[in-house]
C-alpha cells in the first residue's frame, strides 16, 4: 500500500476546498483590477473590504491596520526595515532573537551591514526568551523589538504580552513574527500590546503568496514596496484579490475550529512524542513541553543524520523535515537547536514533524514504528553508535 503522510505543515498547508471555492471567482468572471472605477471592479473592492475586516476582526484590529503583502518574508522585511528607515534619526538598534525565521534574522543581518546595530537574544533550553534579557538589552537608541510569536521548527511559543508590555514601558515598537501562531492560537494585539504582526496564508490552509502585517495606528514605518496607490498607499501592487478572499476564508475556518483543532492535534502530539521518548533510546524531544504550538514534534536521534532520515521515511511515505539548512553544499545545522544549547553532532540528527487536524492516530502509530525501524537501521550503520554501545557495556 503507497502511503501519503504529509507531516511537514509548519513548510507549507494543503489549500483547503472552501479555500479554493471561495477564491476561484476572482480568476474566471471576477478577474476585474479592484482600484479600477467602474462597477464591475467595485463588486470586487467590497469582497476585499469584506476579507480585510474579517481578518481584522480575527485579531481585534480594525481595517485600516491591515496591509495585504506577498506573504511573510515580505512582512517581516517591511516591519524590521521600514521601522529602520523612519526611526533612523532615533536610534540604529534593533533587539531580537537567535531563533527567529530566517525572513527576520537575514533582514537584521542586512540592516547591520548599513549602520544598525543588533542584539540577537539567546533563549534558554526550551526555546523561551527571557524578560529580563529584553530589558536588559534596551538602550537610548533601541527603535525595535521584534521577538516572534511561535518558533517554526520547535514550536515553543514565546511570552508575548510580557515582551510587548516590556516595550511600551521604553516605548519601544513592538513586532511578531507571527506566521506559525496565527491561526493556531487566539490573538488579540491589543491584549498582547503588539504594534506589528507578520502573517502568511499558506501556513493555515490558504494559498501561497498571500500574507499581511498589521500596524497598529500611529506607527512610524516606511514603505518596502513602492509604486501604485494600493493598501493605503503603503504598499505598492495590483491587488491580489483571490488571494486576499482566499485568506480570509482560511481565517474564518481556523478560528471557527480552533479550540477544537488544538485540542486534538495536542493529543497526538503528545502521543507521538510520548511513544517516541519511551520506544526509541537517545532520544530527546525539543522544545517547551507546555508553551507549544499543538501541531509541533521535534526530537533528536543521536548517531543519526537528519538528512538520511528524511530519505528513508520518504520511502515509507513520510514527510517530515530535518532543521538543517543547505548552504554552500555542506549542511549546517538548525540555529534554532544550537540556540537551545545542543551541541553540533545532535543537532544534526534532528527531525521535526508538523501534524494537521486531518493527520490520524492510525498515522502517528504508522509513524513511530517506521522511525522506530529506520533508526535502528542507520544506527546498526553507525561506527560511533557501534563505539558507543561497546563502551557503555
Ligand atoms: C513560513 C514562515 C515565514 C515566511 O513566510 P512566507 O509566506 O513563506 O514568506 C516567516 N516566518 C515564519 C515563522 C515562518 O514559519
Amino acid at each position: 500500500m503507497d502511503r501519503f503522510i504529509y507531516m511537514d505543515n509548519a513548510a507549507t498547508t494543503k489549500v483547503a476546498p472552501e479555500v479554493l471555492e471561495a477564491m476561484l471567482p476572482f480568476f474566471t468572471e471576477e478577474y476585474g483590477n479592484p482600484s479600477s472605477a467602474y462597477a464591475f471592479s467595485g463588486k470586487i473592492a467590497k469582497k476585499v473590504a469584506e476579507a480585510r475586516r474579517t481578518i481584522a476582526d480575527a485579531l481585534n484590529a480594525c481595517e485600516k491596520e491591515i496591509f495585504f503583502t506577498g506573504g511573510g518574508s515580505e512582512s517581516d522585511n517591511w516591519a524590521i526595515k521600514g521601522v529602520a528607515d523612519a526611526l533612523k534619526d532615533k536610534g540604529n538598534h534593533i533587539i531580537t532573537t537567535k531563533i527567529e525565521h530566517h525572513a527576520v534574522l537575514h533582514t537584521c543581518e542586512f540592516l547591520e551591514k548599513h549602520g544598525y546595530e543588533v542584539t540577537y537574544l539567546p533563549v534558554d533550553e526550551n526555546g523561551l526568551v527571557s524578560l529580563n534579557d529584553v530589558e536588559a538589552a534596551i538602550r537610548p537608541t533601541t527603535i525595535l523589538i521584534s521577538v516572534m510569536f511561535a518558533n517554526n521548527e520547535i514550536g515553543t511559543i514565546e511570552p508575548i504580552k510580557e515582551i510587548g508590555e516590556i516595550a511600551h514601558k521604553h516605548g519601544i515598537y513592538f513586532h511578531t513574527d507571527a506566521v506559525q501562531a496565527f491561526g493556531h492560537v487566539p490573538i488579540d494585539v491589543d491584549e498582547l500590546n503588539i504594534d506589528m504582526l507578520s502573517s502568511s496564508a499558506h501556513k493555515i490552509n490558504g494559498p501561497k503568496g498571500i500574507g499581511f502585517l498589521y500596524i497598529r495606528k500611529g506607527t512610524k514605518l516606511s514603505n518596502l514596496i513602492h509604486g501604485g496607490g494600493q493598501e493605503s498607499g503603503k504598499r505598492a501592487g495590483t491587488t491580489n484579490a483571490a488571494g486576499i478572499i482566499g485568506y480570509a476564508k482560511a481565517v474564518e475556518l481556523a478560528l471557527k475550529d480552533m479550540e477544537e483543532t488544538t485540542k486534538y492535534e495536542s493529543e497526538l502530539r503528545d502521543r507521538l512524542i510520548k511513544r517516541v521518548l519511551e520506544e526509541i533510546p537517545y532520544t530527546r524531544v525539543n522544545g517547551d513541553l507546555n508553551k507549544r504550538l499543538s501541531n509541533n514534534a521535534n526530537f533528536c536521534f543521536r548517531f543519526v543524520e537528519g538528512e538520511s532520515l528524511l530519505i528513508l521515511l520518504d520511502q515509507k511515505g513520510i514527510m517530515g523535515s530535518s532543521g538543517s539548512a543547505r548552504t554552500s553544499g555542506s549542511l549546517d545545522p538548525s540555529h534554532v537547536l544550537l540556540a537551545i544549547g545542543l551541541p553540533h553532532e545532535i543537532a544534526h540528527g534532528s527531525l521535526r514533524l508538523t501534524i494537521s487536524k486531518e493527520t490520524t492516530q492510525e498515522e502517528i502509530d504508522y509513524v513511530v514504528d517506521s522511525l522506530k525501524q529506520i533508526i535502528d537501521r542507520l544506527r546498526s550503520m553507525s561506527p560511533l553508535y557501534e563505539d558507543f554501545v561497546k563502551k557503555n557495556k
